[in-house]
């Protein structure tokens, strides 16, 4: 339902191009996703989130694009293993002329490449784990 395609390095960011199945575009059609979430990573109610809605991460987690939510759960588990960090900025876009059908580039300004692929599978697991 969530496949990476790519993985993408330049000086200031890290962006991954992910797959979603359009079955699982929002987050509002995986049942129990957002609880799921919360309940394993309880530090997703403390995200500052810019949307549209102007809401917090936790109320706009119920209905939001799957590849936002991978968005947050990747940078909650970059804080995990990179305990100094205080903020890690992040942001999701789509603009599927160009990356094609069904493809979000989650951005995110980090550089410690490990680290970030430890966090990047580990991301990948869990929504494998919790989308049927
Ligand atoms: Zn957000």
């Amino acid at each position: 339902m969530i496949e990476i395609r790519d993985i993408t390095i330049s000086a200031d960011r890290q962006s991954v191009y992910l797959w979603v199945d359009p079955c699982y575009r929002k987050t509002a059609k995986i049942a129990g996703l957002g609880t799921r979430l919360i309940e394993r990573l309880p530090n997703l109610r403390y995200h500052l989130c810019e949307n549209f809605a102007g809401r917090m991460f936790v109320d706009e987690l119920i209905d939001t694009e799957t590849a936002h939510a991978f968005e947050h759960v990747l940078i909650e588990l970059l804080g995990e293993l990179d305990p100094k960090i205080e903020i890690i900025r992040a942001f999701t876009k789509w603009n599927w002329a160009d990356y094609g059908r069904d493809v979000y580039v989650v951005e995110v300004f980090y550089l410690n490449i490990s680290k970030f692929k430890k966090a990047l599978k580990a991301t990948n697991d869990l929504f494998r784990n919790l989308c049927p």
